[in-house]
């Protein structure tokens, strides 16, 4: 499901289920785009597409690592810490997604460069065909957006070519994000203050990666997430 206003990107989300569940879940996500805390959405668009059991690639969750973090700034810091073995580039990661608005997909930037590789950078690289496997709710405690930031992030982790990934979430209600990195997804509590309209994505490439191939693995496979095989 996506759903936009006045051109704007309100909201988005994916789910792989059972033919018969498909019903309750499109009325589930239509009502989700209408009560979005970033506003009511005009346009709703959902798609619903086959999948044979063969289709679907199984990857392993994400291992989960609570930051004690108080602070934006703290939460800076402690991403700062996590990418610099990686990159001389991340500040250049941090600043790009604290500072980018209305994305529908994430940026992807190279860590030997600093620069961004994907065709649509004011769009980005929307990373979809995923969901969870095996997660019990408890798992969750019924809280959508982060079951939905694990599923993505470990979706986005299985795949050699990317080295990390930074989000801040858009919702202006939502001020939890994270760092994921050698597959623990370090939860950042207090990343921006509450109410503010920031937030972004962005994946660090490894050099080399043959990004056309990379955006296909993000966009088009189809991945169950396994929550019994968590690192
Ligand atoms: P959210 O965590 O949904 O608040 O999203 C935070 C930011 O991550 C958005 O502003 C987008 O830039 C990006 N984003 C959201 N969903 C996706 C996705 N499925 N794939 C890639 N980037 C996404």
């Amino acid at each position: 499901m996506r759903s936009d206003s006045a051109g704007q990107h309100i909201s988005g989300a994916e789910r792989i289920v059972r033919e018969h569940e498909v019903p309750a879940v499109c009325a589930a996500l239509s009502e989700r785009a209408l009560a979005h805390p970033k506003g009511m959405a005009e346009n709703t668009f959902i798609t619903v597409e086959a999948l044979a059991e063969s289709d679907i690639l199984h990857v392993p969750s994400v291992g989960v690592k609570e930051e004690a973090v108080q602070s934006p700034s703290q939460a800076r810091d402690v991403i700062e810490e996590l990418l610099r073995p990686m990159t001389a580039y991340s500040q250049v990661v941090i600043e790009g997604t604290f500072t980018a608005r209305n994305m529908r997909g994430a940026m992807l930037i190279a860590a030997d460069t600093g620069k961004r590789c994907e065709p649509d950078a004011q769009r980005g690289v929307r990373v979809s065909h995923m969901d969870a496997y095996g997660a019990t709710e408890e798992e969750f405690k019924g809280k959508d957006a982060a079951r939905e930031a694990i599923v993505l992030a470990s979706k986005v982790a299985a795949h050699p070519d990317v080295l990390a990934e930074v989000c801040v979430s858009d919702d202006p209600a939502y001020t939890t994000g994270y760092v994921c990195i050698d597959d623990t997804y370090h939860r950042l509590p207090h990343i921006k203050e509450p109410g503010s309209d920031e937030g972004a994505r962005a994946f660090m490439i490894k050099p080399g990666a043959d990004i056309e191939a990379l955006i296909d693995y993000l966009e088009n496979r189809a991945v169950l997430v396994d929550f019994e095989a968590e690192q």
